[in-house]
């Protein structure tokens, strides 16, 4: 990976595909919130995860300083290799992405498939949870 390539491994440069969002740019669908998600995991953006996680999202924690520390831990102990697309549902309301992550942990391969929806409330893409993925996909590398 050159230096300047987006961790979303979208092949585009850093700040011509996730920065803008990092920044503030609102993304226009829930494919481009789910890469800047998983960048932002990877440059260890623990506000960036926070502020694009739905409040009603299981995983949402109300203490935001302990939710960072454990966001960072995680980030930290991660090596983010790789991130394919394998489904993308789009909807005005409400979107759905599958997507197989590649993470290792401590050389252990920690990689896995998500179903992840995602809703739009003021004009902000959010994640408002993780599905269970049907076992049989077909994962399509593109
Ligand atoms: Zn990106």
């Amino acid at each position: 990976m050159k230096e300047k390539d987006c961790p979303c491994f979208s092949g585009k440069l850093y700040k011509l595909c996730c920065k803008p969002f990092h920044e503030g740019v609102l993304p226009t669908n829930a494919l481009e919130l789910m890469r800047s998600r998983y960048c932002a995991y990877a440059m260890r953006f623990t506000k960036y995860i926070i502020a694009t996680t739905h409040p009603d999202n299981p995983h949402y924690e109300k203490n935001h300083q302990a939710w960072m520390r454990s966001l960072m831990n995680f980030s930290k102990n991660t090596r983010f290799e790789g991130l394919n697309i394998i489904e993308f549902i789009d909807g005005d309301k409400e979107a759905y992405v599958t997507f197989e992550a590649l993470l290792t942990q401590h050389g252990n391969d920690a990689s896995f498939v998500e179903k992840s929806r995602f809703v739009k409330s003021d004009e902000k893409w959010l994640f408002r949870e993780a599905n269970e993925i049907n076992s049989n996909i077909n994962i399509v590398k593109f």
